[in-house]
């Protein structure tokens, strides 16, 4: 009867509203996988839908300007019969066109509202379900900082094999610490100001030749100003109990700047002493141990208390006092014995 025969519609696409996919069980959370591929499955039958719907569409304008074919020859049919074929191939086009719609539409009522961008928040995207969206910017927010959490995880991947290669480093860390022990490490920085105090005041007092002041013009964290006998001064910066700088001068050298506070920067004119603060940042680092940073500390104060001998104590290896008219600058870090720069072991 007809010239083309565009392909039946699929059927058998299940209809119940409530108890299907796309029912009202699918507004709550779903598991991420499963949500996608139903949603898939019925994009695809839409997809399908409207192909045949362009099908029938096309067929159906083909026919109505070629007019419809009869069997019989058409110079023996009568314009009635001509009319009566018409209207049915017309008849039979409508129905298909409607079904064809009310398959698209079912599928497209059945699929689960898409995320609102090319982005799968998880679960944060049920954060706002409560709110109108447009009121607050939460998911251009949320993305915002999924962008920034990329950056940083990727330039901290490139940060990590460079940082590693130094072995002096003064964070500690480890993929294995437990979440109790990462705790500690934070407390390093965030100590009350009391126990530093109690801590250093027991340090100077177990030595009858080293006298300790303590100030805080930073803040919180504690500067010390330490006099070894008549040997050397020291400025030492806490930052909790991690210790930050280490300047180390002679006695006689002024302590104060101008407006009466403590000068931290200003090294000492003595090459003796520059020196020893070249040694004592060394000796900050290899004492520094975040895991016992009270510790770290008193080693560090053992470490420096040894150079009261500075001036008086000869070279443990070559015996002499001076060597390129220095005195012994380096103390082994664990004997503490004293050493030249060059005569170090
Ligand atoms: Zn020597």
């Amino acid at each position: 009867m007809m010239a083309h025969h565009p392909p039946h519609p699929v059927g058998g696409i299940p209809m119940n509203p409530g108890g299907g996919v796309g029912g009202v069980g699918s507004m709550l959370p779903t598991p991420t996988t499963g949500e996608g591929q139903g949603s898939v499955e019925m994009l695809q039958k839409a997809l399908d839908a409207v192909k045949m719907l362009r099908c029938n569409v096309t067929a159906f304008f083909e026919t109505i300007a070629t007019g419809p074919k009869l069997e019989s020859n058409s110079s023996t049919t009568t314009q009635e019969e001509r009319e009566r074929a018409f209207k049915s191939v017309f008849t039979v086009f409508m129905q298909r066109m409607v079904d064809n719609v009310k398959e698209m539409d079912a599928n497209i009522s059945g699929m689960t509202q898409p995320s609102p961008g090319p982005f799968n928040l998880g679960n944060s995207s049920f954060v706002n379900q409560e709110v109108a969206p447009e009121r607050i910017p939460l998911y251009s927010q949320l993305v915002d900082s999924y962008k920034w959490m990329e950056k940083v995880h990727e330039y901290s991947g490139v940060a990590s094999p460079i940082l590693s290669q130094n072995s002096m480093k003064r964070t500690y860390y480890n993929t294995s610490l437990s979440a109790k022990r990462r705790r500690t490490l934070i407390n390093n920085y965030v100590v009350a100001p009391e126990a530093v105090n109690s801590t250093i005041n027991g340090i100077a007092n177990s030595y009858n030749d080293m006298k300790i002041i303590i100030t805080r013009p930073l803040g919180t964290n504690a500067a010390l100003n330490i006099t070894l006998g008549r040997t050397l001064t020291a400025v030492i910066v806490l930052k909790g109990w991690l210790i930050e700088w280490v300047v180390i001068r002679g006695v006689l050298e002024e302590m104060m700047k101008e407006d009466g506070t403590l000068d931290f920067w200003s090294e000492s004119r003595y090459k003796v002493f520059q020196k020893v603060t070249d040694n004592a940042n060394a000796a900050m680092l290899h004492f520094c141990a975040p895991t016992h940073p009270e510790l770290s500390v008193k080693s560090f104060m053992t470490w420096l208390h040894s150079y009261i001998t500075l001036f008086t104590q000869p070279c443990k290896k070559c015996g002499l006092h001076l060597n390129n008219n220095l005195p012994p600058t380096w103390r082994d870090l664990r004997s503490l014995e004293p050493y030249h720069e060059e005569c170090k072991p």
